[in-house]
């Protein structure tokens, strides 16, 4: 007989592994399979985010940023550290030490919530059956009530710059390089390209963004693109907007990207490429037949807004449905799901996920952009304010960036918060609760801020909305 479960997940990143955890602590009898294959082979739960994605890429970007203050900074508070040096391997130890404890504690977790991992693959067939191919090749299939499928994403690849694993890598490559390169070329100035873009340049390598688009982070609030591009600019980083990659000739010891740009066909050496224009959901073998999920033109698993699939009984979150693609929105769509399953009330915000650039500046933000708002016809009313009328932010040696509250002009209501500056993804925290509260910039205006802290430009923005900041010219 089938091993039955009340839930079967398949794919253990922060989807999955959340989903089956938040499964279990509503006493259904849940399972999660997962295939994600380290390097050496070994598994590991947690999918992208754990292994290859947001934490090693943090790892390194705390590293790399002390490198560089240490560098650059330290001497302006008077501090001498004698002939600075790197030792990659070591920055390398530990952001490997962070994952392995980040990973393990699934396991353990897990085994605390009863939770039963699965190391292999899964593939949905119909009538909510998953085929189970464990890791010595062993194939059985199992049955469950509800199938969630959580399978995540992988990087997209240019047909014109293939992927070697050696000059031309991925965003995984990019965070594992034994060495810094003397000049990286990175395709795609997005979220990976400028942070894994800022750790090689922190650590010393000379850095060239290719972005197809005219407009730097056009996903962004204009004023906070145009802030933050400015510093990347002033930090030595080349950023070329516009120029979209034709080619990659690749030499013995070097690249040569070939691009077109309002100037004509361009091209620059460099010595390796990140490729980081997008990833794509991973849904290759993943159906059987006549299993009633659909997939969209891009791939993704077509889902409604509970993320029900079109087949009863299975669902799918995170990175393989539609939506941006970030850990946290993947892990609440994963407990919504397995709350609506125990038959909980649970409703996604999809209006408020905050999205983080963790440079430096970092880049912050929630709601809709200034130009989102124009375009939707609504009336509204800006405030800003600038860290260089910080006091933490000077002490902090970090006072450039800005912070932008945006709300409605009738109701008073937040509709967008926007920050670049120090900290961003910290003090967006603030203004994602008062969103989510439907709350006012009067909220955040009435609202007592500590002194001297970085939360006191947010205090400041929403003034500016009614042009009572303190320590600004309102105009
Ligand atoms: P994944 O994490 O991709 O997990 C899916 C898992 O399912 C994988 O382990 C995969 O091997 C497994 N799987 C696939 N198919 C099957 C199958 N058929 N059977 C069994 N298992 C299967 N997001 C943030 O919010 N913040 C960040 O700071 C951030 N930094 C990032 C940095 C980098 C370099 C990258 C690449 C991504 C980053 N992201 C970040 C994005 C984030 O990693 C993803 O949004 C998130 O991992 C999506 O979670 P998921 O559970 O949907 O999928
Ligand atoms: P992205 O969508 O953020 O950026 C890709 C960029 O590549 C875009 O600006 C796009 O215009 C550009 N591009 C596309 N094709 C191109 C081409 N041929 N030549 C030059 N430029 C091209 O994607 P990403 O940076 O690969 O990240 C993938 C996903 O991972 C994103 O959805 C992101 O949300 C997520 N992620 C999040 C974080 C975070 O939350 N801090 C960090 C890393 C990744």
């Amino acid at each position: 007989m089938a091993d039955t479960y009340d839930v079967i997940v398949i794919g253990g990143g922060p989807g999955g592994y959340v989903a089956a955890i938040r499964a279990a602590q509503n006493g259904l009898k849940s399972a999660c399979i997962d295939n994600w294959a380290n390097r050496d082979g070994s598994h590991s739960f947690g999918g992208t985010c754990l292994n290859a994605g947001c934490i090693p890429s943090k790892a390194l970007l705390e590293s790399s940023e002390l490198y560089h203050r240490a560098q650059e900074e330290f001497s302006t508070h008077g501090i001498g550290v004698g002939k600075l040096t790197l030792d990659l391997d070591t920055m390398q130890k530990r952001k490997t030490g962070i994952v392995g404890q980040l990973t393990g504690g699934i396991g353990a977790l897990f085994k605390a919530n009863k939770v039963t991992g699965l190391q292999g693959h899964g593939r949905l067939l119909a009538g909510r059956k998953v085929e189970y191919t464990d890791a010595d090749g062993k194939v059985s299939v199992l049955e469950a009530a509800n199938v969630i499928i959580a399978t995540g994403s992988t990087p997209i690849e240019l047909p014109q710059v293939p992927f070697d694993g050696d000059k031309v890598v991925d965003s995984w490559g990019a965070l594992d390089f034994t060495a810094v390169p003397k000049r990286l070329g990175v395709i795609g100035g997005g979220v990976i390209g400028l942070e894994l873009g800022s750790v090689w340049k922190r650590l010393g390598a000379e850095v060239t963004v290719l972005e197809a688009m005219d407009d730097f982070l056009f996903m962004a609030d204009r004023a906070v693109a145009k802030d933050a591009q400015r510093q990347f600019k002033r930090q030595g980083m080349t950023v070329l907007t516009g120029a979209k990659v034709t080619g990659a000739k690749v030499l013995k010891k070097a690249v040569t990207l070939s691009y077109d740009d309002a100037k004509g066909s361009q091209s620059v050496e460099v010595d390796k490429v990140v490729v980081a224009v997008g990833r794509r959901p991973n849904t290759e073998n993943l159906l059987g037949e006549d299993t009633g999920v659909e997939l969209d033109e891009r791939g993704r698993v077509v889902v409604d807004e509970h993320c029900r699939t079109g087949a009863s009984g299975v669902w799918a979150v995170g990175d393989v449905v539609r939506g941006p693609m970030l850990a946290h929105k993947a892990s609440e769509e994963g407990v919504v799901v397995a709350d609506l399953i125990a038959g909980k009330v649970a409703e996604m915000n999809y209006d408020v996920i905050p999205s983080v650039i963790y440079t430096a500046p970092e880049i912050a933000w929630v709601g809709k952009t200034e130009e989102q708002v124009k375009e939707s016809g609504r009336a509204y009313k800006v405030g800003s304010f600038s860290f260089a009328a910080n006091g933490r932010a000077k002490a902090m040696e970090a006072a450039a960036g800005l912070v932008k509250v945006i709300a409605a002009e009738d109701t008073d209501e937040l509709l967008g918060v926007h920050i670049v500056g120090p900290m961003a993804g910290e003090l967006i925290g603030e203004a994602v609760v008062a969103m989510e509260f439907q709350g006012s910039a009067e909220d955040l205006q009435l609202t007592i801020h500590a002194h001297p802290s970085l939360s006191e430009a947010v205090h400041e923005a929403a003034l500016a909305v009614d042009k009572r900041a303190i320590h600004a010219i309102n105009r």
